[in-house]
Parts: C-alpha cells; structure tokens; sequence
C-alpha cells in the first residue's frame, strides 16, 4: 500500500510521534489519524499546518472550511479545540514535551479549507 497522506511538510509525521499532541500514524492504512476523544476521530486528516499542499505554496482562492467541524468541536468543552487568543483562528490543544501548549490550525483537518 502506498502512503499518502494529506500533508507535505513533515509536521504531522513530527507531531504523532508526540504522546501528548492527539496525532496518531496509523500503520494499518499509511495514514494519519486527528483522535480528539474516544468519539470524535478524523481518519486521514489534512494536516493543520500545510493543508497537504507543498510549504507556502497554499493554491491561490482555497476556500474556507466548508465543514464547519472546527466550530463544531469548539463549542464542545471536552475537545481540545480552542479559539486562539486572537479571536479569529483556532488552535489544537495538546501537551507538548510534558507541557501544555497548542498548535496552531492553519487548515481544517476535515475538509482542506482554510480555517
Ligand atoms: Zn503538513
Ligand atoms: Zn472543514
């Protein structure tokens, strides 16, 4: 089976190697999988940094999320889905090396739209 995964910049390989940072390769398919709780799992994610697209070549006119899971997941106090505290981008709590921190979310894992 080839790997193909929805990400061109090498964080979410990065990031699933972390405990702490709900990001999981799942060897079974080649794939990455975005596990917010027991429920709440998007097999095959974009990746949140570069929306599968190749590092600061993001196509031209990308829609935003159409999904609207990012807002969905916000509202609910048991993800770890947060507005940042600029007000208008989301990010993805996690510990990260034994610390709480967050990732930012550039591309909604869902769907590919800019978030
Ligand atoms: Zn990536
Ligand atoms: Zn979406």
């Amino acid at each position: 089976m080839t790997a193909t995964t929805k990400c061109q910049c090498g964080q979410l390989a990065k990031w699933a190697g972390e405990p702490g940072v709900p990001i999981e390769f799942d060897p079974q398919t080649g794939t990455y999988v975005l596990k917010l709780s027991d429920t709440v799992v998007v097999p095959d994610p974009y990746c949140v940094f570069c929306g599968g697209h190749v590092p600061f070549h993001r196509p031209k006119n990308l829609p935003f999320c159409q999904c609207k899971l990012l807002e969905t997941w916000e509202k609910d106090p048991t993800l770890p889905i947060e507005i940042s505290g600029t007000g208008n981008s989301y990010e993805l709590r996690c510990v990260i090396q034994g610390h709480p921190g967050a990732l930012h979310i550039w591309f909604c894992p869902a769907c590919g739209g800019t978030a």
